[in-house]
């Protein structure tokens, strides 16, 4: 838990955001400005930087948030149309909150 980052405070519970999907590695919720019919972050609870922040002990970690995002694909039922799982990197790749996460995007006709 890092004091005043967001993310952490959603997966400990301390707001009102709707979980979609959680155990005990990440949780799943809906962004709150999405890009896409389909928009959800996948953010462990672990809170990690960026992607530049891993080490090889996060490599469960991170092999979690892809199988969330197969799971919540089909759950959502965009699987067989085609999703995006994307991660911002830095500042430069569009990152703007610093705790990692994966989006998926996808539900477009
Ligand atoms: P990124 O640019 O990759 O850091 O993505 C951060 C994402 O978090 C953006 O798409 C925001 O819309 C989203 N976001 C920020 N605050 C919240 C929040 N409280 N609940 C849900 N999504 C959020
Ligand atoms: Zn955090």
């Amino acid at each position: 838990m890092t004091a005043e980052c967001i993310f952490c405070s959603i997966v400990n519970g301390n707001t009102d955001t709707e979980i979609l999907f959680e155990n005990e590695t990440l949780v799943v919720f809906k962004d709150i400005n999405p890009h896409a019919p389909v928009h959800q972050l996948l953010v462990p609870r672990k809170h990690i930087r960026s992607i530049n922040d891993l080490t090889l002990s996060d490599d469960t970690i991170v092999s979690s948030l892809i199988s969330a995002g197969k799971r919540m694909a089909n759950e959502m039922g965009i699987a067989a149309s085609g999703y995006k799982l994307v991660f911002n990197v830095e500042r430069g790749g569009g990152q703007m909150i610093f705790h990692l996460h994966l989006h998926l995007l996808g539900g477009w006709k």
